[in-house]
């Protein structure tokens, strides 16, 4: 579990790192040559995401366009079970309410048991690409909320539908998502922070953090949600920038704030090394500050790409 990680580490900080499977029809060995060079800073987790569905267009050959539904990114639950037997780490399958019932669920977490993961990031999941909000799949859970507290019923053997044994209940540890600088839906920081403790009450054991680059606004987060009465490891993500691009992107997809310094560094790059290399810099900068400060684990976000957390890793652990 990640709670039993940290406490076992006894205030050492952890280093854990996030991946997203492969695109439909690439193989899994580029991950593993991605994971590979990570593994000498010991993760004792690393977490793989869950994509939403997506409508395509194809044609049918007719001059006409269907529009398909599909998952570009399938697989994390198999690409768990293989890494963990392949690395001998936890691994932690994100689950998530968009695109799939409360049955699907269930069956997902059995899967879970059975394969002996023993934690999962509870998430809401984000609009798909042409819905203007989310809309949960008919007969599937709203919020992240609701989520929680059906892996919190199945880890006390109360499953959908009555099962006449349970002599092998699940005890998942679950992880959710938190925003230093509050959910691009939520009318502020501070109700933000409401919906946090709600899904800490409902049974979750900690929190990571979307992506920041100004630790200020983390350290401001966990001292508001101390004083809120959330008392859960609160796990910082980490994110180098890597491209020119991540400057418009980053704040347009998750609404975060770049901080000057960040922006006048990358502008004055002549090339996508210097990017890259600011970008570096920075996580490192973020990471040392971070760690000095006794965060409990620095999770980077790899995008599938390692060599700049590898970078990261060895000056920070
Ligand atoms: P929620 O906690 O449900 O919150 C969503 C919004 O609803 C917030 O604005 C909240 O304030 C509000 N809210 C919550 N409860 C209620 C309520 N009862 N009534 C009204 N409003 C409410 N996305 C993926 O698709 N796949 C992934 O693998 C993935 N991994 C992620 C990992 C991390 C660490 C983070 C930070 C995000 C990840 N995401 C992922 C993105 C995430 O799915 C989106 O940010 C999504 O928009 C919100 O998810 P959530 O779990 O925070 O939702």
């Amino acid at each position: 579990k990640v709670t039993q990680h940290i406490e076992d580490a006894k205030e050492k900080t952890l280093f854990s790192f996030e991946i997203i499977p492969p695109q439909k029809g690439k193989s899994i060995q580029e991950l593993y040559d991605n994971i590979d060079p990570l593994m000498e800073f010991k993760p004792p987790f690393i977490d793989v995401t869950t994509s939403r569905e997506e409508y395509i267009y194809v044609d049918k050959g007719n001059g006409l366009l269907d529009k398909k539904l599909t998952r570009m990114r399938p697989g994390t639950l198999g690409i768990c079970a293989s890494i963990k037997h392949k690395y001998n780490v936890d691994t932690i399958p994100h689950v998530l309410c968009g695109g799939f019932t409360k049955e699907e669920t269930e069956y997902l977490l059995v899967d879970c048991h059975y394969l002996g993961i023993d934690n999962v990031m509870a998430l809401r999941g984000d609009a798909m690409k042409d819905e203007q909000y989310f809309i949960p799949k008919q007969g599937g859970n709203d919020f992240a909320v609701d989520l929680v507290k059906q892996i919190y019923q199945l880890n006390n053997g109360k499953y959908l539908h009555e099962v006449m044994d349970v002599d092998n209940k699940a005890d998942f540890c679950i992880g959710v998502a938190g925003y230093p600088e509050k959910h691009l839906e939520s009318p502020s920081l501070q109700s933000d922070l409401k919906r946090l403790k709600e899904k800490v009450d409902a049974g979750a054991d900690y929190v990571v953090t979307q992506m920041f680059f100004d630790n200020a606004k983390y350290f401001e987060f966990v001292a508001k949600a101390r004083e809120m009465g959330i008392t859960v490891p609160i796990i910082p993500g980490i994110k180098p920038i890597a491209v020119q691009r991540h400057l418009q992107i980053l704040p347009q997809i998750f609404r975060i704030d770049l901080p000057e310094d960040l922006i006048h560094a990358v502008d004055q790059c002549k090339t996508n090394a210097d990017i890259r290399q600011v970008g570096i810099e920075w996580a490192i900068q973020q990471s040392l500050e971070l760690k000095a400060a006794g965060v409990p684990v620095l999770h980077y976000y790899s995008m599938g790409k390692s060599e700049n957390i590898r970078q990261i890793a060895s000056k920070v652990f």
